[in-house]
This record gives structure tokens, sequence and C-alpha cells, in this order.
């Protein structure tokens, strides 16, 4: 199958599930974003800021970039004019770098607080009782050009499906808890990202409303920089 029929295909299932599908174009090169573009595909994710921005500015401006990787607080003003909705943000000190960016691109940017539910040392991310006390304090408060509009999270590497759920799971019960204990006012916390190319499935079931998916869209990657590939 083609790119574009992949597109089309996947469009087709998540769409009549209300689930939010994010092309993830890491590695890839622009002529095959361009054509995911081209089947109606208008959501990208990329992990790495230098690559988010030179794709951005060689693609149509109807986009929504998000960032998915992990992001060090020096690269934020890179894509602090543009970005649609970062995924991955886990630390405070984060938040208030993208905040200042926002602030001074006269903007709101929307975020997702990357929850820890994995049983891997190498997973970026907060744990629970660090999103709670990132949320409850006072510093957090005081942020008024960022807007948390939910959670991300990425499960084990593992074969077993029993463990996937479980996370996927157990992230669903925290957001819900979140959402009523911060955000019972703020209907704009409705976005649960998890979800990708071998576990989607498994994550719609227990709840994902955003599936980010790369290999089954594009292909295997098998070289790292998109340049090349
Ligand atoms: C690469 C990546 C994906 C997509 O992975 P696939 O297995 O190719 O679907 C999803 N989420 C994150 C955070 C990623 O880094």
């Amino acid at each position: 199958m083609s790119i574009a029929d992949n597109i089309t295909a996947l469009k087709k299932e998540t769409e009549s599930l209300n689930v939010a599908l994010l092309a993830v174009s890491k590695t890839k090169p622009i002529a095959d974003l361009q054509e995911a573009y081209d089947a109606g595909q208008r959501l990208f994710g990329e992990n790495t800021v230098q690559e988010m921005v030179e794709k951005q500015e060689a693609l149509p401006k109807d986009i929504e970039w998000h960032l998915i990787g992990h992001l060090q607080s020096n690269k934020v003003k890179y894509i602090a004019p543009f970005v649609s909705l970062i995924h991955s943000v886990d630390s405070l000190k984060l938040l208030h770098e993208i905040n200042k960016q926002a602030v001074k691109n006269n903007r709101v940017i929307d975020c997702l607080l990357q929850i820890y539910i994995a049983d891997e040392e190498t997973k970026f991310g907060l744990g629970f009782d660090e999103a709670i006390e990132l949320l409850r304090c006072e510093e957090f408060a005081g942020l008024k050009n960022i807007r948390i509009r939910g959670l991300m999270g990425i499960a084990t590497n593992t074969e077993s499906q029993k463990q996937i759920r479980d996370e996927y799971h157990e992230l669903k019960t925290f957001f819900d808890g979140i959402k009523l204990s911060f955000f019972r006012k703020e209907g704009s916390f409705d976005i649960l990202s998890m979800g990708m190319s071998s576990d989607y499935k498994l994550a719609i079931e227990q709840g994902s409303n955003m599936v980010r998916l790369g290999s089954t869209i594009f292909g295997t990657r098998v070289v790292k920089h998109w340049k090349n590939n």
C-alpha cells in the first residue's frame, strides 16, 4: 500500500472512532509528507526541533505541527512561532520557557504533559506524583500563555498485550482524575495522546483520542536522517 492508501484507510478507521490521527514523519523525506498531505493529512509529528523547522519551511502552511520528542529549553524559541501542540512537556522549567516564548510570539501554546507509564529506564516523562505537584504549584498558575490540553504516554516496548493494556488503562484513569481535579471548568483539557503503530488499537480501546502513527503510514524507518532518506 502507498502512503496515500495508508492515510485514507487510517483516517477512515480513526475518524469513525473520533480519534485524531497524527502522522509521525520523523526521518522521512519531504516527498513522503507531501504525499500524505495530498491524501488529506494535516497533523504531522516530529521528534526533533531542527527537522520540524526545516520541514515546516518547505511544506504547506496549513499543516499542524506537533512535537513528540524530548524538548530542550534552549530550543523552544525555534518552534514557538508555529508549533500546534507539544506532547512532551516533562518539567516546570520547560513549561516556563514555552510560556516565555509564547509571550514573545503573542500566542498561547498548547501542551500535553508527558506521563511516564512504561516499565523502562529510557523513557522521558513525569511520574503521576510529579504531574500533580506541577499542576498544584503556584508558579504554574501564573503561566498564562500555555494551555495544558491533556496527557501523553508511551507504553513499554513489549510483546505483552496485557502489560500495554494495563499501562494505557492506568494513564486513562489518571487522565480522568486530573480532569476532574484540575480542569473541571475548562473544556480544553481533552486530549489523551497514546498509541503508536504497534499498539494503537489497544490504546484506542483504553480511551486514547489521539494516536501517533509512523511506520504504519510511512513504512519502517531505515536511516536516521531525513535528508539521506
Ligand atoms: C516515533 C514515535 C512514534 C511513532 O512510532 P511508530 O512505531 O513508527 O508508529 C510515536 N510516538 C513517539 C513519541 C515517537 O517517538
